[in-house]
């Protein structure tokens, strides 16, 4: 499969997802309302291309777009997406890769869903974090985790208190550094959940001490695996995996946004366009990838294009119209070849 061939590299797969209406969605007399959102050419076997349809239940509008996989409402268990998307960009960070997962979406397309989970659903975090840690016990690898937020252009460190911002370097090497970044070492799923969800809490107000900023925010779980004397020599391999749980991408003219409510959101949509066209700069092998557009794009520098693979998921609400068209145009035009 072309995916897996580390020779042909830096294929960002775009995917999209379709949450189920929620309860208070549903009108109590006509039943179940009807998605916007459908799809053709669907060969559940496939990993090649599908077709997503788009219609606008008030004018009939029909907008289509071409994408690599499609989870649909029906298809609501984060096991497939995890078992056919995720888990292959696995075993590629021990042996040194880096990767990077995506959840693209407005607010309340699912992303938080998608990548953390609810209740008792993890969702694709910690299903990574459980793959990760029984690969480390079968090889003696070491996983250690750091989570922080961008938001206005700024980096936030999650795993401490107060707020501690983190300054991007270049290493040497051509990796990323976040300078004074926290690492904490994981050794069981538990120990994972725990250092998490303790981040998540900060995470809403970190930074800017207001409440809730967690959706105008980029938040960023990082697994790094090292593997002693597994290289060249005995030197250790280490690799990384960059969970991210976009901010959300909703339209300022729709929202009325002022203040700094319009900053926020007018550096969301320059950072989440300079990340699509990184995306589409790499998936078109172009000479120069415009990484420095934005902070998001410059830490993921290491880890988008050379060997890397990357996966965005496109989440959709399937009672909004506008905002999954705006989903959906910009995951393809990322994919776009
Ligand atoms: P976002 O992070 O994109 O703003 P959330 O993940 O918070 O959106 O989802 C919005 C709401 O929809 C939440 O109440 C969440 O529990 C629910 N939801 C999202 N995806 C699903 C799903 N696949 N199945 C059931 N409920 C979902
Ligand atoms: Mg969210």
């Amino acid at each position: 499969k072309k995916f897996m061939d580390a020779s042909c590299t830096s294929k960002v797969r775009v995917i999209v997802r379709v949450r189920p209406f929620l309860s208070h969605e549903i009108p109590a007399k006509n039943g179940n309302p009807s998605s916007c959102i459908s799809v053709l050419d669907r060969d559940s076997d496939s990993r090649d291309e599908v077709t997503v349809h788009l219609q606008d239940p008030e004018t009939s509008r029909k907008e289509c777009y071409q994408l690599d996989a499609f989870f649909g409402q029906d298809d609501n268990n984060l096991r497939s997406i995890f078992e056919r998307e995720v888990s292959p960009l696995i075993p590629e960070m021990f042996r040194g890769r880096n990767a990077t997962v995506f959840a693209y979406g407005a607010t309340g397309s699912g992303k938080t869903y998608t990548m953390q989970g609810a209740n008792l659903l993890p969702g694709l975090m910690p299903l990574a974090m459980s793959t990760i840690l029984s690969i480390c016990q079968r090889t003696g690898s070491r996983a250690e985790i750091s989570y922080y937020e961008v938001y206005i252009e700024r980096c936030y460190d999650l795993l401490e208190d107060g707020a501690k911002e983190i300054v991007i370097q270049d290493d040497k090497d051509g990796q990323v550094h976040l300078k004074g970044l926290s690492r904490v070492p994981v050794n069981s799923i538990s120990e994972f959940q725990e250092v998490f969800s303790r981040g998540i809490q900060r995470r809403k107000t970190a930074g800017t001490g207001l409440n809730d900023v967690s959706s105008r925010s980029h938040g960023v779980l990082v697994v790094a695996v090292s593997t002693p004397g597994s290289g060249d020599s005995g030197a250790v391999v280490s690799g990384k995996l960059n969970l991210i749980d976009l901010a959300g991408s909703e339209d300022n003219r729709r929202t009325c946004n002022e203040g700094i409510r319009l900053i926020e959101s007018s550096k969301i949509n320059q950072s989440l366009f300079a990340l699509s066209n990184v995306i589409r700069a790499l998936n078109n092998k172009e000479p120069r990838v415009p990484y420095r557009d934005s902070k998001l794009t410059r830490i993921l520098q290491d880890s988008l294009g050379g060997a890397s693979h990357a996966l965005m998921v496109a989440c959709l609400n399937p009672g909004e119209y506008q905002e999954s068209v705006r989903t959906v145009s910009l995951a393809a035009r990322s994919r776009h070849i």
